[in-house]
């Protein structure tokens, strides 16, 4: 009879943890039928253990991804294993609110969700335990961290003036184009520009109209360029791009449309219209390439040369 009492006892002290616990319990049978809905799940959906028990869990959440869901639950059922969903797969099972104050920058309830065999007395396995955790918390700081570093990731990359990639990060990249053609072969070119006659507009106009001029001729250069091209600010007035797949004839297409681009915009600061001009220097990845750093020195070369030329021009290296 004592024992009786105690294991009684038992019963309702679970049942009562069950309720008031502060984790989603939900138990389906073998046709998905919900056969219990703890304290956790009627507080966050608003729909009472009584009204649910023996609905159809998919019939009641229709938004639920059905498929993909009973997939798992069956390989609950005959593997006798657990299955997890974590929040970064698929943010959160069931769509509740979230209403906690410190969390308040999630529109709702990230969820981890393991799924759990139950056996019968005869040891069959006749139904599946759903536990769902509430890890906003958790989702919402690794979110923030992840969001914090791809934004650092992004600055220490950039140029804060001209927003193209700095100096370090395009020689990355430059280096990167290298070891394809290395690889692959195809034909890759490098381009640098420099503004002409710079230092007399910063004497002329002013150092912050110089930043401008920077700043204008950088734009125009970001919409002349397909996605594949990797294009930075290597110095002050200063730009170097790599077309991948393109050969030094094409590059040089590319650097006359540029130039006349540049030479034909409107550039006004403080209603004062200040005429830019670039020079550029154009060089392919050759047989005779043994490494990038002799890439760059090339195309510098003939940078220098067509500064040589009267500047506004366009050189291609020749050996
Ligand atoms: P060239 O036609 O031969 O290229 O002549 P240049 O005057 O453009 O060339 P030079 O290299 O002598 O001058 C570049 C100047 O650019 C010198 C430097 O003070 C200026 N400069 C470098 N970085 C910046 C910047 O971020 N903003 C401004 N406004 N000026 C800069
Ligand atoms: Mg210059
Ligand atoms: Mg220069």
């Amino acid at each position: 009879m004592a024992y009786d009492q105690s294991a009684m006892n038992e019963l309702h002290w679970l049942i009562d943890m069950v309720q008031t616990i502060e984790v989603g319990l939900v138990v389906l049978d073998r046709n998905y039928d919900i056969q219990l809905w703890n304290g956790f799940m009627e507080n966050h959906s608003g729909i009472s253990p009584n009204s649910i028990k023996g609905a159809n869990l998919f019939d009641k959440f229709d938004y639920l991804p059905a498929t993909w869901l009973k997939q798992k639950m069956e390989s609950v059922f005959l593997l006798k294993n657990r299955a997890f969903i974590s929040w970064e797969q698929r943010p959160f099972v069931f769509k509740f609110g979230n209403y906690r104050p410190i969390t308040g920058r999630a529109d709702f309830m990230y969820q981890n969700v393991t799924l759990l065999p139950l056996s019968s007395l005869t040891g069959q396995i006749t139904h599946i335990s759903m536990i769902i955790y509430d890890v906003t918390d958790v989702a919402i700081n690794r979110l923030q961290l992840k969001a914090a570093n791809e934004r650092l990731e992004h600055l220490s990359q950039t140029d804060g003036l001209t927003q193209l990639n700095n100096r370090r990060h395009w020689q990355m990249c430059m280096q990167r184009e290298f070891d394809r053609h290395t690889r692959y072969g195809e034909p890759t070119t490098l381009v640098m520009i420099d503004i002409d006659n710079f230092k007399r507009i910063n004497d002329t106009y002013g150092h912050l109209a110089g930043d401008k001029v920077i700043q204008h001729v950088s734009h125009i250069l970001k919409q002349s360029l397909r996605e594949t091209d990797c294009a930075g600010r290597y110095g002050g007035e200063e730009f170097a791009v790599v077309l991948s797949n393109t050969n030094a004839e094409h590059a040089l297409n590319f650097a006359e449309r540029l130039r006349e681009k540049i030479a034909a915009s409107e550039m006004r600061y403080e209603s004062v219209k200040i005429s830019v001009t670039v020079s550029i220097g154009i060089c392919d990845i050759g047989t005779k390439l043994e490494n990038s750093a002799k890439w760059l020195a090339n195309t510098d070369n003939a940078l220098y040369q067509a500064k040589q030329a009267g500047r506004n021009c366009c050189v291609t290296f020749k050996e």
